[in-house]
């Protein structure tokens, strides 16, 4: 299971299984699941049920399932499986041999519908999908009892069967639980538990043309699996009077369902629905850009698993609706994560030259930097210097106003690691663009501190010129420019509020020369511009290509101080 961690804190879920524990309940066992339907790629919200399943089976001694829900042969494929099982792994959860399928169970579902069939508890209906609609009711008013309600259980079983063996098309019959159409909660108003689908399915392949709906097929595949505690989002809380019908009416093993608080979060969306929708349209690159807040965008754009499992478990589990979670929080976990792992680095985004008018022509100095201050064991690494370093264009102004503490003209500063220069001279082309800068260099200043103590008041980070590796960073900001991208203007729906600037790309940066080699599984911090990481997907030799993962700035630690 997860790595190191200890044990998480209590919450409601905990309480209820340390209850169980107590009175002796399923003889003391823990048995969850994660079980996702194999239609997209995981987002962070499944990180929070996939955290909360895989830990509480780690906690509690127990065991954790995969269980792909695959009753839809439509919009199941098996791309989604192999990203599902990536990502759980990727996350720091192992599932074992538990690698579970909805339909590898259909032909028991099959047997126990007929045994409902048998019990008088279930009938095939010849109503449309309209139909049924209409026949259901609504909130204030009770549902009517189809016409075909009262059929005989032999004509049932023999209709059934004639469904399962293809006689009727699509959409021309359904198998119903008979339950209560009066009923004030709907999903017991005899729902629907085979619908007729000539449609191949990704596993079973032609064997089937009846599907169980995720109604009939959830509950009883917890069942069969020994499942203790099905926990699951609120939306399914409706549902469990009639899956506990099911399993009761069934007398097979009886999971409890737990029901807890969708993860929402701030200027993003969590819906695999909506996100394909970005990915059709091409608001985005793919599942996994790096915007996305799918677990492999995420995993892109340089998160660990570590700070997605600190974030699942800061934000814990409520019984009830939470506040939308902010981003911030999401980011802040990454950050503090990356501060004790990531390695510093030097990296020029918007490249300005220096030419060091008293440094020999071909000399190469080596400067010894420390990878990590906040851990000694990362080392150090040698930077080289030459006469011509690149800085950064924005740490020199000509004409600067009084806080301005980096380069001017006739002002000294310090080359981090290296030695204090002094702007002498601003070159510029014929627009009257400043293309370099003429400094001269104090050969006493070496490694970045005078015989005098003499003091600057800026350091800034460089490149060597001749050295430097040219790399594109891509910058990335929120995909929603609002909180809550649902809230689009009339008529339009929440891709009206993506935020076109989400992605910046610069291009002719240059960063360490020991950054050539680098892969997506270094940590990186570029001094003063943020957590990179490379681009798994997009970088080559010849263009290196990194992803801000986030900045400096923890805005979520400055809302907690303020608030
Ligand atoms: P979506 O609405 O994004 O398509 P879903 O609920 O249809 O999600 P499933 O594949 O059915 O996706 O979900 C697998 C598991 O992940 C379920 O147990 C579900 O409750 C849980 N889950 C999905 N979204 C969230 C979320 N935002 N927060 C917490 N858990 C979630
Ligand atoms: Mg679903």
């Amino acid at each position: 299971m997860a790595e190191t961690e200890s044990k998480a804190p209590s919450n409601f879920i905990r309480e209820i299984i340390d209850r169980d524990l107590e009175t002796g309940k399923n003889d003391g066992r823990v048995h969850t699941r994660f079980p996702p339907e194999p239609n997209g790629y995981l987002h962070i919200g499944h990180a929070k049920s996939i955290c909360l399943n895989f830990g509480l089976a780690r906690d509690y001694k127990g065991k954790c399932n995969l269980r792909f829900d695959d009753t839809n042969p439509m919009k199941e494929e098996e791309e989604y499986v192999e990203s599902i099982k990536r990502d759980v792994n990727w996350l720091g959860f192992d599932w074992e041999d538990r690698e579970f399928y909805a339909s590898d169970y259909f032909e028991q579902l099959y047997e126990w519908a007929v045994k409902l069939i048998k019990d008088g508890k279930a009938y095939v209906d010849d109503l449309n999908a309209e139909e049924i609609r209409e026949y259901r009711g609504t909130l204030t008013e009770p549902g009517k009892n189809s016409p075909h309600r009262d059929r005989t259980i032999e004509e049932n079983l023999d209709l059934f069967e004639r469904m399962r063996n293809g006689e009727f098309p699509d959409g021309s019959r359904v198998l119903r639980a008979r339950i209560d159409m009066a009923s004030p909660n709907i999903n017991m108003r005899d729902p629907v538990m085979y619908r007729i689908l000539h449609a191949r399915h990704n596993r079973t392949g032609d064997k089937w043309c009846i599907y169980p709906t995720y109604d009939w097929a959830h509950g009883q595949s917890d069942s069969i699996e020994g499942i203790t505690h099905s926990v699951c989002t609120l939306e399914f809380e409706d549902h469990r009077p009639l899956y506990n019908w099911f399993v009761e009416q069934l007398g097979v093993h009886h999971p409890q369902q737990i029901e807890f608080a969708r993860l929402e979060l701030s200027h993003t969306i969590m819906s695999k629905r909506k996100l394909l929708k970005l990915v059709q349209e091409g608001h985005v690159a793919s599942w996994d850009d790096p915007r996305m807040p799918t677990i492999s965008g995420l995993r892109r754009r340089g998160y660990t698993p570590k700070s997605i499992r600190d974030f699942a478990e800061r934000i814990g589990v409520a019984k009830r609706r939470d506040s939308v979670v902010d981003i911030a929080l999401l980011e802040h976990c990454l950050r503090e994560d990356l501060n004790l792992r990531a390695r510093r680095v030097m990296a020029v985004l918007d490249p300005l030259k220096v030419t060091i008018e008293n440094y020999p022509e071909d000399k190469v100095e080596e400067f010894e930097a420390v990878n990590n201050p906040e851990n000694e064991a990362d080392g150090t690494r040698m930077i080289p210097f030459s006469r011509e370093v690149y800085i950064e264009r924005g740490d020199f102004m000509e004409d600067p106003p009084k806080k301005f503490f980096r380069l001017a003209p006739g002002r000294e500063v310090r080359l981090k690691h290296a030695y204090f220069v002094t702007c002498k001279e601003v070159i510029k082309d014929n627009d009257g663009n400043i293309v370099e800068l003429i400094c001269t260099y104090d050969p006493e200043s070496r490694g970045g501190t005078t015989p005098d103590k003499r003091r600057v008041k800026g350091t800034l980070h460089w490149v060597s010129v001749r050295h430097a590796v040219e790399a594109d960073v891509r910058l990335y900001d929120h995909l929603f420019i609002k909180a809550d991208p649902n809230d689009a203007p009339e008529g339009e729906d929440f891709t009206a509020n993506v935020n076109k600037e989400s992605l910046t790309i610069l291009s002719g940066c240059r960063v360490e020369p020991g950054l050539a080699d680098a892969t997506h599984d270094d940590l990186l911090q570029f001094l003063r511009h943020g957590y990179f990481c490379l681009d798994e997907k997009d970088s080559t030799a010849e263009r290196l290509v990194f992803n801000r993962s986030v900045g400096l700035r923890d805005t979520w630690g400055k809302m907690q101080k303020k608030g």
